[in-house]
């Protein structure tokens, strides 16, 4: 057997680390696209500006995360 067996995201299925799209990067099993928009929508800052940057770069598709700074006080 010499086939070569690409990974794949656990939640979306798409391949992973595919050339020219950011989005499948590897990130312990799953895609970039999940784990960013998972993060981001748990209110993560650096994965929000991560997934903005690539929807306006045309990348990730949908509408963009809001930064949640109202919600940062008093919250771990
Ligand atoms: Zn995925």
């Amino acid at each position: 057997m010499n086939s070569i067996i690409k990974a794949a995201c656990a939640t979306c299925r798409r391949e992973l680390d595919v050339e020219g799209d950011p989005l499948s990067s590897d990130c312990g099993g799953d895609c970039w696209g999940c784990v960013g928009e998972t993060e981001a929508s748990l209110g993560y800052g650096p994965s929000i500006e991560k997934c903005n940057a690539e929807i306006d770069a045309g990348y990730r598709s949908g509408s963009k995360f809001k930064l949640k700074k109202d919600v940062d006080n008093g919250q771990e």
